[in-house]
């Protein structure tokens, strides 16, 4: 049940037990709840994070590692349900985000672009689509025929180890003076009073960054977010085939990338089971399991064992606009980012804890 990504050497951090004082309190400690602690010190708040389970034991430490310039949509989609500049502005920013990532950890960052394949002509005529309104606005992509199929090929993406990334954030903040807690679930939270089973944070503003699960902190946001489950697997090391860069496939629900020691990591097909999967159960079933396994031997043709299997819980927006708004009065949300978090939402977490501390 263990991602490929944890190398098992995480220490773990406290559990909140008592009373902490802070400017802001942070809720959710994935990737985007760190980029709001770390905005909060940055800006020179006193903070504190809690999490339920530990650093990035959510989505952002169990996804797929893909870095993705844009919002959840096909960029000409993004055009036409944003309007051209609004599009255009969250593209520049989940870029601006990919050069920080690469320029914070380029030891995690591979910044050799992504893939998207397409599985049948009308998604070719789709791919067209999305060059041709990547290309007006100036943004890089470009059509790509080769091993793994025919489609676009976007040069500034790219792969990361997920909870290697976040666990280094953790580590960073906390050196930065942010007090973390794990094993802290919130019980009840206002714009003051963050409590948790064992503790409270007596705070003035409160960010709550929680993707999968949203809904359920905050259930003023039923209906804005709906969790599903995601679900992935990983090969041992194989040269059977050589993957240069992550691959998105069949309008995306596939996608796989090989890490640098020649895992392949594989997940998707969620559409195929779609009412197992819109669910708060974040266990790997057998189906979708068999599902990606088929995947693997039949598309793929990797034979090598399969080493870990596993699933976590993803927030999506029935509108693709992900959650950043105050829910309560001085409790800001971030979430429901449709399955494209890892670049999303390290720009919408640093943009909460702006918007709470009031300076957006
Ligand atoms: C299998 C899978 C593959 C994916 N692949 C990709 C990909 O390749 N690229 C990409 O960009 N995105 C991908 N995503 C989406 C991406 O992982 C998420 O959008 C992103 O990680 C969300 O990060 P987050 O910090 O907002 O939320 P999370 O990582 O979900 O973190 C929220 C945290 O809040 C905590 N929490 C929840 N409730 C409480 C509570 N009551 N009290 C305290 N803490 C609480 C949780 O324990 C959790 O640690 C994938 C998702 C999945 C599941």
């Amino acid at each position: 049940m263990k991602p490929v990504w944890d190398d098992g050497v995480w220490a773990g951090l406290p559990a909140l037990e008592g009373h902490v004082d802070a400017d802001l309190c942070v809720v959710g400690l994935g990737g985007s709840g760190l980029s709001a602690v770390a905005e909060g010190i940055r800006l020179g708040a006193s903070v504190a994070g809690v999490d339920a389970g530990a650093v990035a034991a959510g989505a952002a430490g169990r996804n797929g590692g893909f870095l993705l310039a844009g919002p959840a949509d096909a960029y000409h989609r993004a055009v036409a349900r944003l309007g051209r500049e609004r599009a255009a502005a969250v593209y520049r920013l989940t870029l601006d985000e990919l050069d920080l990532m690469a320029r914070q950890d380029p030891d995690l960052v591979r910044r050799g672009g992504s893939l998207r394949i397409a599985a049948s002509s009308a998604e070719e005529a789709d791919c067209e689509r999305h060059l041709a309104a990547l290309r007006d606005d100036d943004f890089n992509a470009e059509r790509y025929d080769g091993p793994e199929g025919t489609g676009l090929l976007f040069p500034d993406d790219g792969a990361t180890n997920p909870l290697a990334r976040a666990r280094r954030l953790a580590d960073a903040v906390r050196r930065d003076g942010a007090r973390l807690f794990e094993r802290s679930p919130v019980t009840t939270l206002t714009g003051t009073s963050v409590t948790t089973a064992a503790g409270r944070v007596q705070c003035d503003h409160v960010v709550v960054a929680v993707d999968g699960g949203l809904e359920v902190v905050l259930p003023e946001l039923a209906g804005r977010v709906r969790t599903a489950r995601l679900q992935m697997l990983a090969t041992a090391p194989t040269d059977e085939v050589t993957l240069p860069r992550p691959v998105y496939a069949r309008w995306g629900y596939d996608y796989w990338q090989q890490l640098p020691d020649g895992r392949i990591a594989l997940g998707g097909c969620r559409d195929r089971f779609v009412d197992d999967e819109w669910t708060l159960d974040a266990a790997p079933t057998e189906p979708v399991q068999a599902a990606l396994e088929r995947i693997l031997r039949e598309q793929l043709h990797v034979t090598a064992p399969i080493t870990h299997r596993w699933a976590a819980s993803a927030g999506f927006a029935p509108d693709l606009e992900p959650v950043l708004e105050e829910v309560r009065p001085g409790v800001f949300a971030c979430g429901g980012y449709s399955g494209t978090g890892n670049v999303l939402g390290a720009v919408y977490g640093r943009e909460a804890a702006r918007l709470a501390l009031g300076l957006s």
